[in-house]
């Protein structure tokens, strides 16, 4: 099964904030996480595949710049925290992108965005522009105007969503976690990692009940959900360790690293 992720052309590589922050969002943007992510980015860009780059980090990256130490609850302070935050952010990536004479653009989106048909057939025409110029997109949700990330996903959904946008073969969700387990890992020693299955498969769901760190508000059951909903156009997910050193380029080079959540193949009747 793992060849339906080696063979994609294009992908959608969501990374959360657990990797692209440090201290859990106090200290800033991880920009060795960053440059390290873009050089293998690189690397499959190489290869002829198009990428799209799906990063949360803004909310975590404008507490620095503001100077909190704490993540607050208000929602007018996190989305504030947002805007002050995207534009390091970008920053970060577009320097890193530069060292691989990559270029990347900017785009910030919303469900709603997505739902309606004019937006939708507007944002998937600019994606799929960027893509034949040889241009990264790096793609966060619009914290000011929407709030749905930052309640719930911290980008898991935004990511399947941009997957059938643009009917990427692949949604790799890169996280502080090996994979999904059999049942949660902190509480129970004895879970096992899933190593494949149909992204439909209603046990998996009960499987990744609970929510995550305390940064992010995306546990593994937004993932699940975002497994689901990508499969629906036809992208199959890869829930995968993004620590794990190249982690990114094994996935997609076939090493049998985290779980694949598949869609319908051909063939397959159920
Ligand atoms: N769009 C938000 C960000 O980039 C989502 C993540 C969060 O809630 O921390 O920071």
């Amino acid at each position: 099964m793992r060849s339906l992720i080696t063979q994609s052309k294009c992908l959608v590589v969501k990374v959360g904030s657990t990797l692209v922050t440090c201290e859990g969002g106090r200290g800033g943007l991880a920009l060795d996480f960053i440059a390290d992510l873009t050089r293998q980015i690189s690397v499959l860009h190489e290869e002829g595949r198009r990428i799209l780059l799906v990063s949360s980090g803004a909310i975590a990256a404008g507490l620095q710049r503001l100077g909190w130490s704490h993540r607050p609850k208000a929602m007018h302070s996190l989305q504030a925290a947002a805007a002050v935050g995207q534009m390091g952010l970008i920053h970060a990536y577009e320097i890193a992108f530069a060292k691989h004479n990559l270029t990347a653009a900017q785009i910030l989106l919303t469900h709603d965005d997505l739902a309606d048909r004019t937006r939708h057939q507007n944002a998937r025409a600019t994606l799929q522009t960027l893509m034949e110029l040889g241009v990264t997109p790096i793609i966060n949700e619009n914290d000011t105007v929407a709030t749905d990330e930052i309640k719930f996903g911290d980008n898991d959904t935004l990511g399947a969503m941009v997957a059938n946008l643009v009917s990427a073969n692949a949604l790799v969700i890169l996280t502080d976690q090996p994979g999904l387990y059999s049942r949660d890992p902190r509480l129970h020693p004895e879970a096992t990692l899933i190593v494949e299955g149909r992204a439909d498969d209603p046990q998996y769901e009960s499987m990744a009940g609970g929510t995550g760190s305390h940064i992010s508000k995306g546990g593994m059951i937004t993932k699940v959900y975002a497994a689901q909903r990508a499969a629906v156009s036809g992208a199959h997910t890869l829930i995968v360790g993004g620590r794990e050193p190249d982690a990114l380029l094994r996935a997609m080079h076939g090493e049998p690293m985290g779980t694949l959540l598949f869609a319908k193949v051909s063939g397959d009747t159920k």
